[in-house]
């Protein structure tokens, strides 16, 4: 029944006729009962309070004021048209103005009687006024038996407005289903839930959340309505989580041997960091269970993934399997491959290289020799996904630098194998904790939180465009100590062809402070031919040229330990993730390394908090956290198709208390069928079943 009462269509409700229906469905996708009682206010305003005119100040939010309303008049024509009106209390005086709907305002005020007046103040040629004010009249307000003390408000766009729909509109729709509800509102939490986190019940917060009697109603509302929305939300993870694994056997890496030991006992050149260690147990964990692994690793540029995913090959290896790791850009699977074969050295274990630029020859040597089971590990690009590349058995696949790789492309990888290879995502991109439970909640997920020992932090200076002299000295002295340079122009459209004359301007500039011989500069920018774009960045990762000015292609991952100064330009135009990427290419080598962020004097407040910050810090999770606050879930990378961006109620940056208790739950319910099926959690599996049933649009992420 109640199922149903939520289901029921919103022209069922008082005040709802054919017309406002379908604006209500167009303008906030409300369909039915279920959707208008979960369309909360985003504020209430304390009606109880009044406020005198003497007190009204700049930037003041909503006022409530008591006083008399005279001098009435229209002033204008047609579109210009604005009614004006005087309001005077004991205090003081300031004016009334409406620009809509002036034929009614005029009709329904009686000019000399007092009045409750309640809006947002404006300041205008010094003097107050308050544009479209509500106003009731006293006599009125005092005789009705309600009164409300806490408005809520509700957002409404522009066209709801002109329908006559304000947030008053949607209070009074609300009102009429408010005496709908009693005994229509099923609980969908479990009695343990609500007396373990103290929640009030369902009925009570939806009751609460819109017409609070006080403000302890508003709180407990909200907590109760946060947690149910994480707790769900968390439950389809986890649950898509436990599904996939169990309908994707995978393939046991039961134990350790040869390759992995002799590796780690003879060529490891360093002691693992605490991090790599604890990952690599997850990983080893995971990838024995005999279920498939997904697995995503977080960790800063530099923290020693791309090792810990080399162990993991070898691991692989160990167990007769073959694996693979697919880089973003030629010249990271190049790096790759160089690295991962100076630390395999002397031991027999056959790798290749398949990237866009490897020659048909050796091409059909790669693929004969993966076939065969020859080759074991097999390092390139995009190239890998080809159809023509054919594994004898692939059970592991590594993808590097994951966001740069969508969902179809790795499912293709998935196929390579009869049986789904384990698969874990590496990223250098961080995210804050809340949000990667919410994204990545039905994936595995471990984080290297700690930087190998000997790392010199990099100093990161803020210049304004005047102190450019001094910049320049400073990389003078650098060269002459025969380290590398980065100058970086934000070219955030590659079309933008202001940015590009930016950036060539840059570039002449450069050339002439630097001139040759004496010096060799390189540019590389995205409107380039991928071979020539390679053939600069080979001559500056080889050392024939000092200073690289780019724009942001070499954000990703490329490695050259002796460039020490990272310069970028028009500082402000970037997003903090973005800053921390483009710094993490200096400071790989032993020498002591420098960001220097060039900005003009005109910057937004955030736009500071966000130069400040990286200054401050160079912690990659702490910048993550600024910059969720400074921009909310909706920028941040990744969210875009996750659901994250759809919470109507909780908070990932102030709840993250919730979140993990929801999320603790969630796990408890899922992980255990004897606590799945026990009587006391019925409400919850039929409401989850209600929504699976409901929505398409939970899109897995994997
Ligand atoms: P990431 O891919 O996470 O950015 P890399 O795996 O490229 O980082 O590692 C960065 C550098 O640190 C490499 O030169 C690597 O050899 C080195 N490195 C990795 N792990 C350690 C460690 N435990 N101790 C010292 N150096 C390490
Ligand atoms: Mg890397």
């Amino acid at each position: 029944m109640s199922g149903r009462f939520l289901d029921s269509p919103i022209k069922y409700l008082k005040g709802v006729g054919p017309a406002r229906e379908k604006i209500l469905k167009q303008e906030l996708g409300l369909n039915n009962f279920e959707d208008v009682l979960y369309y909360f206010p985003f504020r209430y305003i304390d009606r109880s309070k009044f406020y005198k005119i003497s007190e009204i100040r700049e930037n003041m939010p909503y006022v409530q004021l008591k006083g008399k309303i005279s001098e009435m008049q229209t002033i204008g024509q047609g579109h210009n048209a604005r009614l004006t009106a005087i309001f005077t209390d004991d205090t003081g005086i300031l004016e009334l103005i409406w620009f809509r709907g002036i034929k009614w305002v005029k009709e329904s005020i009686n000019a000399g009687k007092e009045y409750i007046v309640f809006g947002k103040p404006a300041l205008f040629n010094r003097k107050f006024n308050i544009p479209h004010p509500e106003v009731e009249e006293l006599s009125v307000v005092k005789a009705s038996l309600v009164q409300v003390q806490l408005q809520p408000f509700y957002n409404v766009t522009e066209k709801l407005r002109k329908a006559n729909v304000d947030s008053k509109g949607i209070a009074k729709i609300l009102k009429g289903l408010m005496e709908l509800i009693p005994n229509n509102i099923t609980e969908n939490l479990s009695n343990e839930l609500l007396d373990k986190y103290k929640l009030v019940s369902r009925e009570d917060a939806l009751r609460f959340i819109h017409f609070p009697s006080n403000v302890k109603h508003i709180q407990v509302a909200q907590k109760r309505l946060k947690f149910e929305e994480l707790f769900f939300i968390q439950l389809h993870l986890i649950k898509s989580k436990l599904i996939r694994a169990h309908k994707n056997k995978g393939v046991a890496f039961s134990k350790v041997g040869d390759s992995f030991n002799v590796f780690y006992k003879e060529h490891l050149p360093f002691e693992l960091t605490g991090a790599q260690k604890k990952v690599l147990r997850e990983i080893r964990q995971d990838t024995g269970s005999g279920k498939q692994m997904n697995r995503l690793l977080q960790g800063d540029v530099g923290s020693g993934k791309t090792l810990v995913a080399l162990m993991c090959m070898l691991l692989a290896n160990d167990n007769g399997f073959q694996s693979c790791i697919m880089a973003p850009t030629e010249i990271l699977a190049n790096q790759h491959f160089e690295g991962i074969s100076e630390f395999l050295g002397e031991m027999n274990i056959k790798i290749g290289l398949l990237t866009g630029s490897t020659k048909k020859k050796d091409r059909k040597v790669l693929h004969e020799s993966l076939l065969n089971g020859e080759l074991k590990i097999l390092i390139g690009t995009h190239a890998l996904i080809e159809d023509t590349v054919q594994f004898n058995n692939l059970g592991l696949v590594v993808i590097d630098e994951q966001h740069r790789f969508g969902v179809a492309q790795r499912a293709k990888l998935w196929q390579k194998s009869l049986i789904p290879p384990h698969v874990l995502v590496m990223t250098a991109t961080p995210i804050p904790r809340t949000l990667a439970m919410t994204l990545y909640g039905d994936l595995d997920y471990s984080v290297i939180d700690e930087l190998p020992p000997g790392r010199k932090s990099i100093k990161t200076y803020h210049y304004y465009d005047k102190d450019r002299y001094k910049v320049f000295g400073f990389i003078k002295k650098q060269i002459d100590l025969g380290r590398q340079v980065y100058i970086v122009y934000p070219l955030i459209e590659e079309s933008e062809t202001m940015d590009l004359k930016d950036l060539t301007d840059g570039f002449e500039s450069i050339k002439r402070t630097f001139p040759n011989p004496q010096y060799q500069v390189s540019i590389v920018h995205g409107r380039m031919k991928a071979a020539d774009k390679d053939f600069e960045m080979q001559r500056f990762a080889k050392g024939e040229t000092q200073i690289m000015v780019a724009t942001t292609v070499i954000e990703v991952g490329v490695n050259v330990p002796n460039s020490t100064v990272m310069i970028i330009e028009n500082a402000e135009r970037f997003g903090l993730s973005q800053l921390h990427q483009l710094r993490g290419r200096v400071g790989r080598g032993g020498d002591q390394s420098y960001c220097i962020l060039m900005t003009s004097y005109k910057m937004t407040a955030e736009g500071k908090t966000r130069m400040k910050t990286m200054v401050e810090t160079t912690d990659g999770f702490k910048i993550a956290d600024v910059d969720l606050k400074l921009r909310g879930p909706g920028d941040m990378q990744g969210t875009q198709q996750s659901g994250v961006l759809d919470l109507k109620i909780a908070d990932l940056i102030k709840d993250e208390a919730i979140l993990k208790a929801a999320r603790k739950e969630a796990i408890a319910i899922l992980e255990d069928s004897e606590v799945y099926n026990a009587p006391g959690n019925a409400p919850i599996i039929r409401e989850l079943g209600r929504r699976e049933h409901k929505s398409t649009n939970w899109s897995d992420i994997s």
